[in-house]
């Protein structure tokens, strides 16, 4: 078992801040990782899981171990006249898997293109976007318990997934490392084109009837536009969750505002845009030191290249303490603070 020390984490993580992990382990095999964690039992650092380090923030130098997710194979393991069933491994990128499936013509995760990560990290926040989201697709995956080693397989049910949510990001938090993740894709056309931008940019193409690959290339154009590259400017996405609030607070807000976005969620519920709410605030494009809200979507923080992780996270502190102050509204973290 190689285990290495003083480990740089900078290529490991799209905030593209520069610290170490006093252990670094790379997860290839079961055999592996089953004497790992054992041997983890006796000691008393701390471990982290880590995938492609994307929606993370490390906050400093890590004193304990980081097991990073490096499992490999994408595979089918059963077909139906209807289906076809995909089982993935975790240290896979989530991006490699949709176009594996979009290349074969099947239908289910196109819309979930070019979201950065690994596959073993789709489940731990429900990936979505687009008006899709992991838990539409998802059918089992197989995790390995870090305290016994002993392999534990999951349904949907048991998952728990919600928005941005799942049991692993509740109670069984740091319990388990997902191994491999199944999903069940359609062989007939399901195409999701009423969220966003995507009708717009197919007719614009000329597209009536588009295929998924078609539907992926252009999902992927959009996203392109719109959220800075990782490479260029260290980030994680959306910094912050969107909000849900009871109708009442949106009808307020209308009494204040010309126009407020906001999303059906129940008959009690909406979901309000949190990047709006920032925009209010003034933070869009703001820039403080080497950090700041991204100019096209003030959800997004960046690295402008030698932002610590602390200067990160205080920016998102005072961003959340003027939200409070503004609007009367909690605004939480999507990231992981590390
Ligand atoms: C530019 C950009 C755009 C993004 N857009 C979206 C979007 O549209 N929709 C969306 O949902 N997300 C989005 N994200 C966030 C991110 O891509 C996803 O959350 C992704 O699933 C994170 O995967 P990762 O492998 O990088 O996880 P990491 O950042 O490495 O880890 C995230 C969390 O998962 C845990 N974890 C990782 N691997 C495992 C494992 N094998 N077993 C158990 N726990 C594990 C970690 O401990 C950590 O708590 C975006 C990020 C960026 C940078």
């Amino acid at each position: 078992m190689q285990i290495q020390e003083n480990f740089s984490l900078l290529a490991f993580n799209t905030f593209n801040i520069d610290s170490k992990a006093a252990y670094y382990y790379a997860a290839e095999d079961i055999a592996g990782l089953k004497s790992l964690f054992k041997q983890q039992q006796e000691t008393s650092y701390p471990m982290f899981l880590l995938g492609g380090g994307s929606n993370i923030l490390l906050l400093g130098d890590y004193e304990g171990l980081v097991v990073h997710n490096q499992f490999k194979g994408i595979k089918v393991v059963a077909e139906d006249e209807q289906h076809i069933y995909v089982e993935a491994a975790g240290g896979e990128v989530w991006h490699d898997l949709v176009r594996y499936t979009v290349d074969h013509g099947w239908w289910g995760i196109e819309n979930l293109s070019l979201i950065p990560g690994s596959v073993g990290a789709a489940p731990i926040q429900n990936i979505g976007a687009y008006g899709a989201e992991l838990k539409d697709v998802f059918v089992t995956l197989i995790a390995m318990n870090t305290s016994t080693g002993k392999l534990a397989e999951f349904t949907l049910h048991d998952c728990d997934f919600g928005y941005r949510d799942s049991i692993f990001k509740q109670e069984l938090k740091g319990q388990y490392f997902i191994i491999s993740v199944t999903i069940r894709l359609s062989k007939a056309p399901q195409p999701k084109l009423s969220y966003g931008a995507i009708n717009k940019s197919l007719e614009q193409k000329g597209i009536k009837e588009p295929t998924v690959l078609q539907i992926s290339d252009t999902i992927c154009e959009i996203r392109s536009s719109k959220l800075p590259d990782p490479k260029e400017l260290g980030n994680s996405g959306s910094f912050f969750k969107n909000v849900i609030v009871p109708k009442e607070k949106l009808a307020e807000l209308e009494g204040h505002y010309e126009k407020v976005p906001s999303y059906p969620v129940d008959e009690h519920s909406v979901k309000l845009p949190t990047g709006w709410l920032i925009e209010q605030c003034g933070w869009k494009g703001k820039r403080v030191g080497q950090t700041g809200a991204y100019a096209k979507q003030a959800l997004v923080l960046v690295n402008y290249g030698q932002a610590t992780g602390r200067e990160i996270f205080q920016l998102s502190e005072e961003i959340k303490d003027s939200v409070r102050e503004k609007f009367g509204i909690d605004i939480s973290r999507e990231v992981t603070l590390v």
